[in-house]
C-alpha cells in the first residue's frame, strides 16, 4: 500500500508540474507586436566601474612599459632585458614590475617606478629591490629612488573620467611604438637559433606560472 501511495503522490506531483508549465507558457505569450514596457525602456550606457577601468588601464600600462623597455634595452619591440637580472626575455615573458611594492595610490601608474622585469625577479625575489634601486639611480640619477618612494606614498582616488582619458592616451602611445617599424628586426631575432631556443624552452614554464597566478586571483 505504501508503494502505491508513493506512486499516486508522484503522479499527482507530475500533473501539478505539467499544469504549472502550461500556466507559465500561457503567461509569456504576448499579443503580436506588443512588448512589455520594461524591455523597451531606453537604457543609458552604463559607465564602467573604477575597478574595471583601473584593470583596463593597468593592462595597457603594463604593455606600454614592457614595449618601452624592450625598445630601450634591445632596440626590438618583442625582446627586452629584465631591469634587475639583465637577462633577455620575450615581451610575453616579462612583467611590469614595481620598484616600490604595492599597487596603491600614485605608485600604480608611475612610469619611473615600473619597468619590464622577469617573473623570477618580480615574484620570487619580490622585486629584487636592492638591485632595482641601483638601476633606478643609474637610469634617472641620484635621488630618483627616494622621489619614487615619496610618490608611492601619495594616496590617490582615481575618477572614471581620468582613467578613461588615461586609457586613450596609453592606446595612442602603444600605437606609436608599434608603428616604429621594428617588426623586421623582431623576426630576425626569432630566426636566431639561440634566441628561439631560449624562448621555446622558457615559454611552457612561464605559461604554467601564469596559470597558477590566475587561479590564485
Ligand atoms: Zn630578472
Amino acid at each position: 500500500m505504501k508503494k502505491l501511495d508513493k506512486e499516486t503522490t508522484a503522479k499527482a506531483h507530475n500533473a501539478n508540474l505539467t499544469g504549472s508549465i502550461e500556466l507559465i507558457g500561457g503567461n509569456i505569450i504576448q499579443p503580436f507586436g506588443e512588448v512589455p514596457t520594461s524591455k523597451v525602456a531606453k537604457k543609458k550606457p552604463k559607465r564602467k566601474s573604477v575597478a574595471k577601468l583601473k584593470k583596463e588601464a593597468w593592462d595597457l600600462f603594463s604593455k606600454y612599459i614592457r614595449l618601452r623597455d624592450c625598445l630601450r634595452t634591445t632596440g626590438c619591440s618583442s625582446f627586452g632585458l629584465c631591469i634587475t637580472c639583465g637577462k633577455r626575455y620575450h615581451i610575453k615573458l616579462l612583467q611590469a614590475g614595481h620598484f616600490v611594492p604595492g599597487r596603491h595610490g600614485l605608485n600604480l601608474f608611475n612610469e619611473r617606478g615600473v619597468h619590464a622585469q622577469c617573473y623570477h625577479c618580480n615574484l620570487h625575489l619580490k622585486g629584487n629591490t636592492l638591485v632595482y634601486r641601483r638601476k633606478i639611480i643609474e637610469l634617472y640619477g641620484e635621488g630618483a629612488d627616494e622621489e619614487i618612494e615619496a610618490t608611492a606614498r601619495v594616496v590617490k582616488q582615481y575618477k572614471p573620467l581620468e582613467l578613461e582619458e588615461f586609457i586613450v592616451d596609453l592606446k595612442a602611445k602603444i600605437k606609436a611604438i608599434e608603428a616604429t617599424g621594428y617588426d623586421a628586426f623582431e623576426s630576425e631575432l626569432l630566426d636566431n637559433p639561440q634566441i628561439r631556443k631560449e624562448y621555446d624552452a622558457l615559454k611552457p614554464k612561464y605559461d604554467k606560472i601564469k596559470e597558477q597566478l590566475k587561479e590564485m586571483e
